[in-house]
Protein backbone atom coordinates (compact mmCIF):
# COMPACT_ATOMS: atom_id res chain seq x y z
CA UNK A 1 0.00 0.00 0.00
CA UNK A 2 1.03 3.62 -0.61
CA UNK A 3 1.70 6.59 1.42
CA UNK A 4 -0.60 9.12 -0.93
CA UNK A 5 0.37 11.67 0.21
CA UNK A 6 3.83 11.08 0.36
CA UNK A 7 3.99 10.38 -2.79
CA UNK A 8 1.78 13.51 -4.49
CA UNK A 9 4.65 15.51 -2.49
CA UNK A 10 7.38 13.23 -4.24
CA UNK A 11 5.99 14.07 -7.49
CA UNK A 12 5.27 17.83 -6.96
CA UNK A 13 8.59 18.22 -5.86
CA UNK A 14 10.40 16.56 -8.86
CA UNK A 15 8.66 18.66 -11.13
CA UNK A 16 10.24 22.00 -8.91
CA UNK A 17 13.40 20.42 -9.04
CA UNK A 18 13.68 19.63 -12.66
CA UNK A 19 12.93 22.97 -13.79
CA UNK A 20 15.00 24.85 -11.11
CA UNK A 21 18.30 22.30 -10.68
CA UNK A 22 20.29 21.62 -8.27
CA UNK A 23 21.28 25.09 -7.20
CA UNK A 24 17.39 25.81 -6.21
CA UNK A 25 17.74 22.03 -4.22
CA UNK A 26 20.43 23.30 -2.69
CA UNK A 27 18.88 26.50 -1.87
CA UNK A 28 16.32 24.52 -0.58
CA UNK A 29 18.57 22.66 2.36
CA UNK A 30 18.49 19.68 0.26
CA UNK A 31 21.64 17.97 -1.16
CA UNK A 32 21.37 16.13 -4.43
CA UNK A 33 22.90 13.11 -3.65
CA UNK A 34 19.78 12.40 -1.21
CA UNK A 35 17.76 13.64 -4.14
CA UNK A 36 19.70 10.77 -6.35
CA UNK A 37 18.91 8.57 -3.41
CA UNK A 38 15.47 9.25 -4.62
CA UNK A 39 14.68 10.24 -0.50
CA UNK A 40 11.48 12.24 -0.26
CA UNK A 41 13.01 15.14 2.17
CA UNK A 42 10.20 18.19 1.16
CA UNK A 43 7.33 16.97 3.23
CA UNK A 44 6.85 18.40 6.52
CA UNK A 45 7.49 15.72 9.32
CA UNK A 46 4.84 14.09 11.15
CA UNK A 47 5.91 15.76 14.74
CA UNK A 48 5.31 19.19 12.66
CA UNK A 49 1.73 17.82 11.00
CA UNK A 50 2.74 16.81 7.64
CA UNK A 51 2.04 13.35 6.37
CA UNK A 52 3.45 10.32 8.16
CA UNK A 53 6.31 8.25 6.31
CA UNK A 54 4.71 5.37 7.03
CA UNK A 55 1.64 3.21 7.77
CA UNK A 56 1.47 1.99 10.99
CA UNK A 57 -0.56 -0.52 10.12
CA UNK A 58 2.26 -2.10 7.46
CA UNK A 59 4.02 -3.37 10.05
CA UNK A 60 4.83 -7.18 9.82
CA UNK A 61 3.77 -8.40 13.48
CA UNK A 62 5.89 -10.80 15.17
CA UNK A 63 6.04 -13.99 15.66
CA UNK A 64 4.50 -15.29 12.51
CA UNK A 65 2.96 -18.27 11.92
CA UNK A 66 0.95 -19.98 9.43
CA UNK A 67 -2.11 -21.56 10.43
CA UNK A 68 -2.14 -24.25 7.79
CA UNK A 69 1.49 -25.62 8.28
CA UNK A 70 2.13 -24.99 11.71
CA UNK A 71 -0.75 -25.76 13.72
CA UNK A 72 -0.77 -29.63 12.71
CA UNK A 73 2.73 -30.83 14.57
CA UNK A 74 2.10 -28.46 17.42
CA UNK A 75 -1.57 -30.53 17.70
CA UNK A 76 -0.29 -33.88 17.11
CA UNK A 77 1.99 -32.89 20.27
CA UNK A 78 -0.68 -31.81 22.16
CA UNK A 79 -3.35 -34.68 21.54
CA UNK A 80 -0.25 -37.33 22.27
CA UNK A 81 0.20 -36.34 25.55
CA UNK A 82 3.56 -36.30 25.36
CA UNK A 83 4.65 -33.02 26.29
CA UNK A 84 7.72 -33.53 28.22
CA UNK A 85 10.89 -33.96 26.26
CA UNK A 86 10.78 -36.45 23.59
CA UNK A 87 11.10 -37.32 19.94
CA UNK A 88 9.61 -33.95 18.77
CA UNK A 89 13.15 -31.85 20.79
CA UNK A 90 15.27 -34.51 19.57
CA UNK A 91 14.31 -33.77 15.69
CA UNK A 92 14.51 -30.37 16.38
CA UNK A 93 18.00 -31.04 17.47
CA UNK A 94 18.75 -32.79 14.47
CA UNK A 95 18.08 -30.25 12.17
CA UNK A 96 19.70 -27.66 13.88
CA UNK A 97 22.48 -29.56 13.59
CA UNK A 98 21.90 -29.93 10.24
CA UNK A 99 20.92 -26.32 9.14
CA UNK A 100 24.70 -24.98 10.94
CA UNK A 101 26.61 -28.21 10.18
CA UNK A 102 27.65 -28.95 13.73
CA UNK A 103 27.84 -32.18 14.85
CA UNK A 104 25.37 -31.83 18.08
CA UNK A 105 23.01 -29.40 19.37
CA UNK A 106 21.18 -29.82 22.86
CA UNK A 107 17.98 -27.69 23.08
CA UNK A 108 17.34 -25.86 26.54
CA UNK A 109 14.45 -23.79 28.26
CA UNK A 110 16.03 -20.70 26.57
CA UNK A 111 19.06 -19.13 25.61
CA UNK A 112 20.04 -17.58 28.88
CA UNK A 113 19.86 -21.23 30.20
CA UNK A 114 21.82 -22.23 26.90
CA UNK A 115 24.83 -20.02 27.96
CA UNK A 116 24.58 -21.14 31.74
CA UNK A 117 24.77 -24.64 31.01
CA UNK A 118 27.98 -24.38 27.98
CA UNK A 119 29.94 -22.13 30.72
CA UNK A 120 28.81 -24.84 33.68
CA UNK A 121 30.27 -27.97 31.75
CA UNK A 122 33.23 -25.95 30.65
CA UNK A 123 34.07 -25.49 34.47
CA UNK A 124 34.06 -21.61 34.18
CA UNK A 125 33.13 -21.16 37.91
CA UNK A 126 34.57 -19.92 41.08
CA UNK A 127 37.99 -17.54 40.45
CA UNK A 128 38.13 -17.69 36.26
CA UNK A 129 37.90 -14.36 34.40
CA UNK A 130 35.19 -14.22 31.56
CA UNK A 131 36.13 -11.46 28.73
CA UNK A 132 32.85 -10.51 27.44
CA UNK A 133 31.62 -6.98 25.78
CA UNK A 134 29.54 -4.52 27.15
CA UNK A 135 27.31 -4.22 24.34
CA UNK A 136 25.13 -6.96 24.91
CA UNK A 137 21.43 -8.50 26.57
CA UNK A 138 22.20 -9.01 30.26
CA UNK A 139 21.73 -12.67 29.73
CA UNK A 140 25.38 -12.90 28.69
CA UNK A 141 26.84 -11.36 31.95
CA UNK A 142 23.95 -13.02 33.99
CA UNK A 143 25.33 -16.15 33.10
CA UNK A 144 28.68 -15.52 33.82
CA UNK A 145 28.13 -14.62 37.18
CA UNK A 146 25.35 -17.49 38.18
CA UNK A 147 28.22 -19.77 37.54
CA UNK A 148 30.58 -17.34 40.34
CA UNK A 149 32.97 -16.54 37.73
CA UNK A 150 34.04 -13.12 37.31
CA UNK A 151 33.46 -11.02 33.97
CA UNK A 152 35.90 -8.90 32.56
CA UNK A 153 34.32 -5.84 29.96
CA UNK A 154 36.69 -5.45 26.82
CA UNK A 155 35.47 -2.72 24.88
CA UNK A 156 33.10 -2.71 21.23
CA UNK A 157 34.36 -1.25 17.94
CA UNK A 158 31.49 1.21 17.81
CA UNK A 159 31.68 0.82 13.68
CA UNK A 160 30.60 -3.15 14.00
CA UNK A 161 29.29 -2.79 17.47
CA UNK A 162 31.44 -6.34 18.13
CA UNK A 163 34.29 -6.65 20.86
CA UNK A 164 37.09 -4.93 19.57
CA UNK A 165 39.57 -7.79 19.43
CA UNK A 166 42.47 -5.22 19.58
CA UNK A 167 41.59 -4.52 22.77
CA UNK A 168 41.55 -8.11 24.32
CA UNK A 169 44.73 -9.29 25.12
CA UNK A 170 45.39 -6.08 27.59
CA UNK A 171 42.34 -8.02 29.96
CA UNK A 172 44.02 -11.01 29.37
CA UNK A 173 45.24 -12.54 33.16
CA UNK A 174 46.28 -15.67 35.04
CA UNK A 175 42.84 -16.43 35.86
CA UNK A 176 41.30 -15.78 31.96
CA UNK A 177 39.60 -19.01 31.15
CA UNK A 178 37.20 -17.93 28.16
CA UNK A 179 36.34 -15.19 25.66
CA UNK A 180 32.88 -15.01 25.40
CA UNK A 181 32.11 -13.01 21.84
CA UNK A 182 28.38 -12.13 20.90
CA UNK A 183 27.23 -11.65 17.66
CA UNK A 184 25.36 -8.51 18.39
CA UNK A 185 22.53 -7.42 16.43
CA UNK A 186 22.90 -10.55 13.81
CA UNK A 187 26.23 -9.01 13.01
CA UNK A 188 29.42 -11.33 13.52
CA UNK A 189 32.26 -10.94 15.41
CA UNK A 190 35.90 -10.98 14.42
CA UNK A 191 35.83 -14.65 14.91
CA UNK A 192 38.79 -15.55 12.74
CA UNK A 193 40.75 -12.48 15.30
CA UNK A 194 39.15 -14.27 18.34
CA UNK A 195 39.96 -17.50 17.78
CA UNK A 196 43.83 -16.97 17.23
CA UNK A 197 44.15 -14.73 20.32
CA UNK A 198 42.48 -17.94 22.22
CA UNK A 199 45.05 -20.41 20.76
CA UNK A 200 47.35 -18.27 21.57
CA UNK A 201 46.34 -17.74 25.32
CA UNK A 202 44.74 -20.78 25.86
CA UNK A 203 41.40 -19.54 26.38
CA UNK A 204 38.23 -21.09 25.49
CA UNK A 205 35.50 -19.78 23.07
CA UNK A 206 31.93 -19.59 23.78
CA UNK A 207 29.65 -17.78 21.30
CA UNK A 208 26.39 -16.27 22.61
CA UNK A 209 25.21 -16.23 19.13
CA UNK A 210 21.31 -15.44 20.89
CA UNK A 211 20.90 -12.49 17.86
CA UNK A 212 22.38 -14.50 15.02
CA UNK A 213 20.85 -17.80 13.45
CA UNK A 214 22.37 -18.40 10.44
CA UNK A 215 24.91 -15.83 10.59
CA UNK A 216 28.21 -16.85 8.63
CA UNK A 217 31.94 -15.86 8.58
CA UNK A 218 33.96 -17.24 5.80
CA UNK A 219 30.69 -19.40 5.15
CA UNK A 220 30.94 -20.96 8.58
CA UNK A 221 28.16 -20.23 10.38
CA UNK A 222 28.66 -18.70 13.74
CA UNK A 223 28.52 -20.23 17.12
CA UNK A 224 29.69 -23.68 15.52
CA UNK A 225 33.28 -21.64 15.78
CA UNK A 226 34.20 -21.51 19.17
CA UNK A 227 34.29 -24.40 21.60
CA UNK A 228 30.13 -23.80 21.73
CA UNK A 229 27.92 -21.78 20.46
CA UNK A 230 24.49 -20.54 22.36
CA UNK A 231 21.31 -19.73 20.30
CA UNK A 232 17.63 -18.30 21.94
CA UNK A 233 14.29 -19.11 20.59
CA UNK A 234 12.57 -16.15 22.86
CA UNK A 235 9.21 -14.96 20.80
CA UNK A 236 11.41 -11.35 19.56
CA UNK A 237 14.12 -13.52 18.17
CA UNK A 238 14.44 -14.36 14.88
CA UNK A 239 13.62 -18.22 15.71
CA UNK A 240 10.44 -17.50 17.73
CA UNK A 241 8.97 -20.41 19.78
CA UNK A 242 8.26 -18.30 22.79
CA UNK A 243 11.07 -19.37 25.01
CA UNK A 244 13.57 -21.80 24.34
CA UNK A 245 17.72 -22.01 23.27
CA UNK A 246 20.22 -24.12 21.79
CA UNK A 247 23.90 -25.05 22.96
CA UNK A 248 26.26 -26.23 20.12
CA UNK A 249 29.18 -27.81 19.57
CA UNK A 250 31.82 -30.33 17.62
CA UNK A 251 32.96 -31.90 20.84
CA UNK A 252 30.43 -34.49 21.43
CA UNK A 253 31.41 -35.71 25.00
CA UNK A 254 30.81 -32.05 26.10
CA UNK A 255 27.16 -32.30 25.14
CA UNK A 256 26.40 -34.86 26.67
CA UNK A 257 27.75 -33.08 29.96
CA UNK A 258 25.52 -30.76 28.85
CA UNK A 259 22.57 -33.30 28.04
CA UNK A 260 23.28 -34.64 31.84
CA UNK A 261 23.20 -31.43 33.28
CA UNK A 262 20.10 -29.85 32.00
CA UNK A 263 18.11 -33.06 33.38
CA UNK A 264 19.19 -33.11 37.08
CA UNK A 265 22.61 -34.52 36.21
CA UNK A 266 21.31 -38.16 35.24
CA UNK A 267 23.47 -40.07 33.04
CA UNK A 268 23.93 -39.17 29.66
CA UNK A 269 25.68 -40.82 26.99
CA UNK A 270 29.62 -40.71 28.09
CA UNK A 271 28.80 -38.54 30.97
CA UNK A 272 28.18 -41.13 33.21
CA UNK A 273 29.03 -39.28 36.64
CA UNK A 274 32.70 -39.83 38.72
CA UNK A 275 32.03 -43.83 39.53
CA UNK A 276 29.76 -45.91 37.46
CA UNK A 277 26.93 -45.54 35.12
CA UNK A 278 24.02 -45.27 38.02
CA UNK A 279 25.51 -42.20 39.49
CA UNK A 280 24.17 -39.14 39.34
CA UNK A 281 26.42 -35.35 38.43
CA UNK A 282 25.30 -31.90 39.93
CA UNK A 283 22.60 -30.67 37.83
CA UNK A 284 19.89 -28.64 37.03
CA UNK A 285 16.67 -29.10 34.98
CA UNK A 286 16.02 -26.67 32.22
CA UNK A 287 14.45 -28.57 29.73
CA UNK A 288 12.53 -28.01 26.84
CA UNK A 289 9.10 -28.66 25.66
CA UNK A 290 7.70 -30.92 22.80
CA UNK A 291 5.29 -28.52 21.66
CA UNK A 292 7.67 -25.92 22.02
CA UNK A 293 10.14 -28.06 19.64
CA UNK A 294 6.80 -28.57 17.74
CA UNK A 295 6.56 -24.68 16.76
CA UNK A 296 10.40 -24.36 16.27
CA UNK A 297 10.15 -27.17 13.50
CA UNK A 298 7.79 -24.68 11.72
CA UNK A 299 9.75 -21.42 11.80
CA UNK A 300 12.78 -23.24 10.88
CA UNK A 301 11.68 -23.33 7.85
CA UNK A 302 10.85 -20.20 6.81
CA UNK A 303 14.51 -18.77 8.70
CA UNK A 304 16.12 -19.25 5.84
CA UNK A 305 14.02 -16.91 3.22
CA UNK A 306 13.25 -14.32 5.95
CA UNK A 307 17.02 -14.43 6.84
CA UNK A 308 17.55 -13.61 3.00
CA UNK A 309 14.90 -10.67 3.17
CA UNK A 310 16.57 -9.41 5.97
CA UNK A 311 19.68 -9.12 4.53
CA UNK A 312 19.22 -8.16 1.53
CA UNK A 313 16.69 -4.61 2.82
CA UNK A 314 19.56 -3.85 5.32
CA UNK A 315 21.77 -3.32 2.34
CA UNK A 316 19.34 -1.08 0.46
CA UNK A 317 18.20 0.72 3.95
CA UNK A 318 21.78 0.91 4.39
CA UNK A 319 22.66 2.72 0.95
CA UNK A 320 19.87 4.74 1.24
CA UNK A 321 20.56 6.93 4.63
CA UNK A 322 24.17 6.78 4.99
CA UNK A 323 24.80 9.88 3.03
CA UNK A 324 22.36 11.64 5.26
CA UNK A 325 24.65 13.99 7.04
CA UNK A 326 25.15 12.28 11.10
CA UNK A 327 23.78 9.09 9.93
CA UNK A 328 26.33 6.33 10.39
CA UNK A 329 25.10 3.32 9.81
CA UNK A 330 26.71 -0.45 11.02
CA UNK A 331 29.65 -1.82 9.55
CA UNK A 332 30.73 -5.72 8.59
CA UNK A 333 33.40 -7.28 8.51
CA UNK A 334 34.78 -8.32 5.21
CA UNK A 335 34.45 -11.63 6.27
CA UNK A 336 30.89 -11.96 6.75
CA UNK A 337 29.13 -14.09 4.35
CA UNK A 338 25.75 -13.82 5.84
CA UNK A 339 23.75 -11.57 8.24
CA UNK A 340 20.81 -12.43 10.57
CA UNK A 341 20.25 -8.78 11.76
CA UNK A 342 17.99 -9.50 14.92
CA UNK A 343 18.63 -5.52 14.64
CA UNK A 344 19.63 -3.41 12.27
CA UNK A 345 21.45 0.02 13.74
CA UNK A 346 22.82 3.80 13.45
CA UNK A 347 24.50 5.88 14.92
CA UNK A 348 23.26 9.08 15.29
CA UNK A 349 25.14 12.45 15.49
CA UNK A 350 23.12 15.26 16.68
CA UNK A 351 25.60 17.17 16.04
CA UNK A 352 23.95 17.12 12.46
CA UNK A 353 20.40 17.27 12.52
CA UNK A 354 21.21 20.99 14.65
CA UNK A 355 21.94 19.38 18.09
CA UNK A 356 18.21 17.12 18.13
CA UNK A 357 18.66 15.08 20.63
CA UNK A 358 18.74 11.16 20.42
CA UNK A 359 15.43 11.17 22.37
CA UNK A 360 13.78 13.79 20.30
CA UNK A 361 15.32 11.89 16.81
CA UNK A 362 12.94 8.85 18.19
CA UNK A 363 10.07 10.59 19.10
CA UNK A 364 9.73 12.33 15.54
CA UNK A 365 10.51 9.00 13.87
CA UNK A 366 8.03 7.16 15.59
CA UNK A 367 5.37 10.24 14.86
CA UNK A 368 6.30 8.90 11.08
CA UNK A 369 5.33 5.45 12.13
CA UNK A 370 8.90 4.02 12.44
CA UNK A 371 9.29 2.18 15.28
CA UNK A 372 12.72 2.33 16.78
CA UNK A 373 14.42 2.20 20.29
CA UNK A 374 17.91 3.86 21.47
CA UNK A 375 18.83 -0.05 22.62
CA UNK A 376 21.35 -1.12 25.36
CA UNK A 377 22.56 0.79 28.41
CA UNK A 378 26.17 0.15 29.51
CA UNK A 379 26.06 -3.03 31.88
CA UNK A 380 29.31 -2.48 33.54
CA UNK A 381 27.87 0.34 35.10
CA UNK A 382 24.61 -1.83 36.20
CA UNK A 383 24.20 -2.21 40.13
CA UNK A 384 23.84 -5.30 39.86
CA UNK A 385 27.14 -6.70 39.78
CA UNK A 386 27.70 -4.86 42.98
CA UNK A 387 25.32 -6.50 44.16
CA UNK A 388 26.69 -10.14 43.18
CA UNK A 389 30.41 -8.96 44.53
CA UNK A 390 27.95 -8.43 47.90
CA UNK A 391 26.59 -11.69 47.80
CA UNK A 392 27.40 -14.38 50.26
CA UNK A 393 28.62 -16.52 47.37
CA UNK A 394 30.70 -14.30 45.88
CA UNK A 395 32.28 -12.59 49.42
CA UNK A 396 33.42 -17.00 50.23
CA UNK A 397 34.46 -17.16 46.90
CA UNK A 398 36.46 -14.43 46.47
CA UNK A 399 39.22 -12.49 48.17
CA UNK A 400 37.98 -9.32 49.47
CA UNK A 401 40.63 -7.52 46.72
CA UNK A 402 39.14 -8.60 44.17
CA UNK A 403 35.45 -7.42 45.14
CA UNK A 404 36.55 -4.23 45.58
CA UNK A 405 33.56 -2.56 42.88
CA UNK A 406 35.31 0.94 42.70
CA UNK A 407 38.48 -0.69 41.39
CA UNK A 408 36.93 -3.12 39.39
CA UNK A 409 34.63 -0.44 37.92
CA UNK A 410 37.42 1.96 37.14
CA UNK A 411 39.11 -1.42 35.24
CA UNK A 412 36.49 -2.23 33.30
CA UNK A 413 35.26 1.30 31.72
CA UNK A 414 34.50 1.15 28.29
CA UNK A 415 34.28 4.34 26.81
CA UNK A 416 33.45 3.62 23.29
CA UNK A 417 30.35 1.34 24.48
CA UNK A 418 29.48 4.39 26.70
CA UNK A 419 29.62 6.73 23.39
CA UNK A 420 27.55 3.79 21.22
CA UNK A 421 24.94 3.67 24.01
CA UNK A 422 23.73 7.42 23.42
CA UNK A 423 24.19 7.14 19.93
CA UNK A 424 22.70 3.89 18.57
CA UNK A 425 19.30 3.76 17.18
CA UNK A 426 17.65 0.85 16.52
CA UNK A 427 14.93 -1.18 14.51
CA UNK A 428 13.91 -4.52 15.11
CA UNK A 429 13.85 -7.29 12.64
CA UNK A 430 10.49 -7.60 11.97
CA UNK A 431 10.33 -4.17 9.89
CA UNK A 432 13.26 -5.56 7.83
CA UNK A 433 10.64 -8.51 6.23
CA UNK A 434 8.50 -5.50 5.00
CA UNK A 435 8.81 -4.19 1.21
CA UNK A 436 11.76 -2.06 -0.43
CA UNK A 437 8.95 0.40 -0.52
CA UNK A 438 8.91 0.43 3.26
CA UNK A 439 12.72 0.95 3.35
CA UNK A 440 12.22 3.94 0.86
CA UNK A 441 9.77 5.15 3.69
CA UNK A 442 11.67 4.77 6.78
CA UNK A 443 14.66 6.38 4.86
CA UNK A 444 12.74 9.13 3.58
CA UNK A 445 11.41 9.85 7.01
CA UNK A 446 14.56 10.23 8.62
CA UNK A 447 15.68 12.47 5.42
CA UNK A 448 12.80 14.43 6.33
CA UNK A 449 13.49 15.20 9.95
CA UNK A 450 17.42 15.67 8.94
CA UNK A 451 16.14 18.26 6.77
CA UNK A 452 13.54 20.07 9.30
CA UNK A 453 15.85 19.34 12.50
CA UNK A 454 15.90 22.73 13.71
CA UNK A 455 12.48 23.20 13.48
CA UNK A 456 11.93 19.83 15.33
CA UNK A 457 14.07 20.95 18.23
CA UNK A 458 12.18 24.22 18.55
CA UNK A 459 9.23 22.25 19.09
CA UNK A 460 10.27 19.03 21.28
CA UNK A 461 12.97 20.57 23.09
CA UNK A 462 10.95 23.98 24.11
C1 LIG B 1 18.09 -13.00 23.90
C2 LIG B 1 19.51 -13.06 24.26
C3 LIG B 1 20.00 -13.91 25.25
C4 LIG B 1 19.10 -14.71 26.14
O1 LIG B 1 18.18 -15.52 25.53
P1 LIG B 1 16.78 -15.85 26.22
O2 LIG B 1 16.22 -16.93 25.37
O3 LIG B 1 15.97 -14.59 26.18
O4 LIG B 1 17.03 -16.29 27.60
C5 LIG B 1 21.35 -13.94 25.47
N1 LIG B 1 22.20 -13.17 24.77
C6 LIG B 1 21.77 -12.34 23.82
C7 LIG B 1 22.77 -11.53 23.07
C8 LIG B 1 20.41 -12.24 23.54
O5 LIG B 1 20.00 -11.38 22.61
Amino acid sequence: MKNKNTDASRRKFLKQTSVAGAGAMLSMGISPSLMAKGLDNTSRPAILGGPAAWDKARWIKWPIWIPETDEKRVLEVLRSGVWSRASVVSEFEKVWSDTLGVKRTLLVSNGTNALIVALNQLDIKAGDEVLVPPYTFISTVQAILMNGAMPIFVDIDPETYQIDPAKIEAKITPRTKAILPVHILGMPADMPRIMEIAKKHNLLVVEDACQAPLTEINNKKVGTIGHAGCFSFQNSKNIPIGEGGAVVSNDEAFIDRCFSFQNLGLPYGTAVGTFNAGSVRIGTKVRLTEYQAAIGLAQLKRLDAQTTTREQNAAYLKSKIENIPGIVPYKTYDSATRISFHLFSFRYKKEFFQGLSRNAFMQALRAEGVPCSGGYTPLNKQEFLKEAFASKNYKRMYHKDMLDYNKYMEQNQCPENDLLCTEAVWFTQNLLLGSKEDMDSIASAIAKIHANAGEVKKTLEK
